[in-house]
C-alpha cells in the first residue's frame, strides 16, 4: 500500500501506518487532549529557525520572529530562548513577548493603526524600533515621546511597489496597498524624521507579502530599498539596520520556496556586491518558522454522501482553521491511521459551523469512517492565531512536543470561557 506522502513536513511522517509528530503517535494525542487539537513540534521550529541562523552565519542579524503567525507562549519562550526577538504589531502582542520572557531591546513594532496608548507602552518597554508605516504615524509618535522626555528609535517601512507574486489577501509590496510609506515619499518622510526632536532614525524596513515562494522579488525589493538606503544616507541620514521583512512561503501543497539558507545565500551576495553585506540586517519571518511544525488533529463526526458532492464532516471548523475560508487556502489532509484496504472516496472536509464558506478542504480523496481521525497539516501558522469563537466553539487546546513528551501549553476553551466576559442586562432596563 501507499501511504499518502509528506513532503515538506520533515517533523511528521507513518510509522506502521499510524501518524506521527516527531516520536509520539497522533491517536495517542487525541485520545489524551481531545479534538480538535493544535500540536506543534519543538524540533520543528528549532530546524526552521537553524535555516535561518546558518544563512546568517558570520553576519550581523538579527531574526525577529512575526509572532501574529503563532502567538502562543510557549513558542515564544522557545524563540525568546533560542536568542530571536520579535516582531509585534499591537500592544496586546507586547504583553505577550514579555509574559514570554523575552529581551525587549530586540523588539520590533510594525503596524499601521498604532494608538498613542500602544506607543507609550512600547517606548516605557524600552523596544528597540517602531516600523512607521505613515508621515501621519511619525508626527503622533514624535509627540508621545516628547510627552515622555525619550526619544523614539525608528525606520520607515518603505513600499518598494513589487510584485510578490502570492495571494492578493496576503501581498502587502505593491502600490495601492495600505503598508508602508511610498518608495518616491520615503526620502522626504526621512527628512522628516531626522528633523523631530522626538525620532532617533535607527533603520529602514520593508515587507512585500506572504507565502513568498520564489527568490526574484526579495531581490527586486532588496535593489529598491539598497537604492533608497543610499539616497538617504547621501542627505545625511545614516541608516543602522536593514529590515527586509518576512513572507518567506512553506510547503501547503507542492510549493517550492526557496530553502531559507538558500536564498539568503543569494540575498546576501546581492547585498556584498553593493557594499552592504556588513550592515546589521534584520528580518521578520512568521509563517516559514512555524507553519510546518504544526498539524490540527480532528474527529471525522459523519459521513454525508450527496448527488453532487460527499462531505465529510469534522469537528474542526473555519473558526479554528480560518485560512480556507478567509484565502481559498489549501491544507493537506492525512488520515491518522492509513487504511491500505479501503478504497478512497471523494469528500469535501467541512466543519460543523453553519456557512457554506464552512470547508477545510475541497475534492479530497480519502479512505474514511465515522470516527477516525484525521490530521490537517502546515497548521501551524494563522490558525490557531486567527481562531475564533464563532458559533460560541470554544477554541481547541495546544500541545507542544519535544523530546520530553508532550505538554499542554493552552488548555481547550470550555463554553464557560466563551461567555465570561458578558452579563444579562438589569432588571432595571427590561
Ligand atoms: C505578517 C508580517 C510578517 C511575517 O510574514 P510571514 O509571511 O508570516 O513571514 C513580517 N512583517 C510584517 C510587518 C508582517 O505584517
Amino acid at each position: 500500500m501507499t501511504l499518502p506522502t509528506l513532503p515538506g513536513h520533515p517533523h511528521v511522517h507513518y510509522q506502521d501506518q499510524a501518524l506521527h509528530l516527531d516520536r509520539i503517535p497522533a491517536r495517542q494525542l487525541a485520545q489524551e487532549f481531545g479534538t480538535p487539537l493544535f500540536v506543534y513540534s519543538k524540533a520543528a521550529m528549532l530546524d526552521a529557525l537553524a535555516a535561518y541562523q546558518r544563512g546568517f552565519a558570520g553576519r550581523r542579524a538579527q531574526i525577529c520572529y512575526a509572532m501574529k503567525a503563532n502567538s502562543s507562549l510557549a513558542v515564544l519562550q522557545l524563540f525568546a530562548e533560542a536568542g530571536c526577538g520579535f516582531d509585534i504589531v499591537s500592544g496586546g502582542e507586547l504583553a505577550r513577548v514579555r509574559a514570554a520572557g523575552a529581551d525587549l531591546g530586540k523588539v520590533i513594532f510594525s503596524g499601521v493603526g498604532k494608538t498613542r496608548a500602544e506607543m507609550r507602552m512600547a517606548l516605557e518597554a524600552g523596544i528597540g524600533c517602531f516600523n512607521v508605516e505613515s508621515e501621519a504615524e511619525l508626527e503622533v509618535l514624535n509627540q508621545v515621546a516628547c510627552e515622555l522626555g525619550v526619544q523614539a528609535p525608528v525606520s520607515i517601512r518603505v513600499n518598494p511597489n513589487v510584485d510578490a507574486k502570492t495571494h492578493p489577501y496576503i501581498s502587502t509590496g505593491l502600490k495601492g496597498n495600505k503598508f508602508g510609506v511610498a518608495h518616491d515619499h520615503a526620502l522626504a518622510a526621512y527628512q522628516r524624521a531626522a528633523s523631530l526632536p522626538g525620532l532617533r532614525v535607527v533603520g529602514i524596513d520593508c515587507h512585500i507579502g506572504s507565502q513568498i515562494t520564489q527568490t526574484t522579488p526579495y531581490l527586486d525589493a532588496m535593489d529598491r530599498i539598497l537604492d533608497l538606503v543610499e539616497a538617504i544616507e547621501q542627505a545625511g541620514i545614516p541608516i543602522h539596520h536593514i529590515d527586509f521583512g518576512g513572507g518567506l512561503g512553506i510547503d501547503y501543497n507542492g510549493d517550492t520556496p526557496p530553502k531559507a539558507d538558500e536564498l539568503w545565500q543569494q540575498l546576501l551576495s546581492r547585498l556584498d556586491a553593493r557594499g552592504f553585506g556588513q550592515r546589521l540586517l534584520m528580518i521578520e519571518p512568521g509563517r516559514s518558522l512555524v507553519g510546518n511544525a504544526g498539524i490540527c488533529l480532528t474527529e471525522v463526526l459523519y459521513l454525508k454522501p450527496g448527488e453532487q458532492k460527499n462531505f465529510c464532516i469534522i469537528d474542526a471548523a473555519m473558526n479554528d482553521l480560518p485560512r480556507p475560508a478567509m484565502y481559498e487556502a489549501y491544507h493537506a489532509i492525512v488520515p491518522v491511521q492509513a487504511k491500505g484496504d479501503q478504497a478512497p472516496s471523494r469528500y469535501d472536509v467541512v466543519g460543523p459551523v453553519c456557512e457554506s464558506g464552512d470547508w477545510i478542504g475541497r475534492d479530497r480523496e480519502l479512505a474514511v469512517a465515522q470516527g477516525d481521525l484525521l490530521a490537517v497539516l502546515s497548521a501551524g501558522a494563522y490558525c490557531m492565531s486567527m481562531a475564533s469563537n464563532y458559533n460560541t466553539r470554544g477554541r481547541p487546546a495546544e500541545v507542544l512536543v519535544d523530546d520530553k513528551g508532550a505538554h499542554l501549553v493552552r488548555r481547550r476553551e470550555s463554553v464557560e470561557d466563551t461567555f465570561a466576559l458578558e452579563t444579562l442586562l438589569p432588571a432595571a432596563v427590561r
